[in-house]
């Protein structure tokens, strides 16, 4: 299904956020491509750099107060991080969707979930609006909000959070974007209700060839959903690599204690495994390499060296000083 044409290419991204507090240097430095069709996932813990990294894609922090550098390219050809406001209007919604983490924040409250959707339909086709009322209830037909006409006049207050969801994955796949990113879209749900969802997504890959960036704290959801992932850590993508390969061969000492963390079936009476300490502050300046004060295989070039990125093969990628 995975085919070498990338939808985006991010090289050498940095991000640096002006804030009351200083400038945080969110993102320092990431390469990511997403090939047409895949779902890549990108793991972390909580100010890694995910959502930073996420909404850049779509340019959506105050210009004002962030500073760029790298290249966001979307289909091998635009800069989205060069693109005019009126590019970046077209480019929204109708060929890179994003959903966030927490409907209830995300949905007017005082708007009907039916005219949420339409206006995304309508602003990105020349649909009327009884042709736009016909496609959201198809849409949500499709995306299991049934009876849709009924749900279709009703207020985000009347639906549960699993369907909320839903809503923001019919507005957001209304226009058929090529890529979906979606930040946390299952964080705020229960556990059955996660497990439909993540089937809502695989099922819309399937049918519609959608690339989606996957973004989670969560390495269970990854090995559930995702083809490829990137780990990230203090601002920089720290291992690269198929799911399966960094599964079963995980290289970089970070992404051995996240998947060892993993609460298991079997692990009944036993004490769950946390990684010790706390990520730095982005905004002081890391000397050497991020994770040295966490990390159980640190020697004394760790604190002082960056690591450079190597290839363990063709689809994997680590940044440590330890070559395995
Ligand atoms: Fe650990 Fe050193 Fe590798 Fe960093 S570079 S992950 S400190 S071994």
């Amino acid at each position: 299904m995975i085919t070498m044409d990338k939808v985006l290419s991010i090289s050498n991204l940095n991000i640096k956020l002006h804030t009351n507090c200083g400038t945080i240097h969110a993102v320092r430095g990431i390469n990511l491509d997403i090939a047409k069709g895949e779902i890549h996932g990108i793991v972390g813990e909580s100010g890694c750099g995910k959502t930073v990294s996420a909404k850049a894609i779509l340019r959506l922090h105050n210009d004002l107060f962030t500073n760029y550098s790298g290249e966001i390219k979307y289909d091998s050809k635009s800069d989205i991080l060069k693109m005019t406001n009126k590019e970046l209007m077209n480019l929204r919604g109708k060929y890179i969707s994003l959903i966030f983490q927490d409907p209830v924040q995300s949905l007017n409250p005082l708007l009907k979930i039916g005219g949420q959707i339409t206006e995304t339909i309508r602003a990105h086709s020349k649909l009327n609006s009884r042709e736009a009322y016909i496609k959201a209830v198809s849409l949500m037909e499709d995306l299991g909000i049934h009876p849709a006409e009924e749900r279709f006049n009703q207020f985000p207050f009347e639906l549960s959070g699993g369907m909320l969801q839903r809503v923001m994955i019919a507005a957001a796949i209304s226009s058929n974007p090529r890529l979906l990113v979606a930040d946390e879209p299952t964080t705020a749900l229960d556990v059955t209700m996660q497990a439909k969802i993540l089937d809502l997504f695989k099922e819309i890959r399937g049918k519609t060839g959608m690339s989606i960036l996957f973004i989670t704290h969560n390495f269970g959801v990854v090995a559930e959903i995702c083809d490829r992932v990137s780990v990230m850590y203090a601002g920089k993508i720290v291992e690269s690599g198929n799911v399966k390969d960094i599964f079963r061969r995980p290289a970089h000492p970070y992404t051995k204690a996240l998947i060892e963390s993993i609460p298991k079936a079997k692990q009944t009476g036993k004490r769950m495994i946390a990684i010790p300490g706390s990520p730095p502050e982005l905004s002081c300046e890391i000397k050497g390499c991020a994770f040295a004060p966490r990390c159980e295989y640190a020697e004394e070039k760790c604190f002082s060296e960056s690591p450079r990125e190597y290839k363990i093969s063709d689809s994997h990628i680590n940044l440590c000083h330890l070559k395995k």
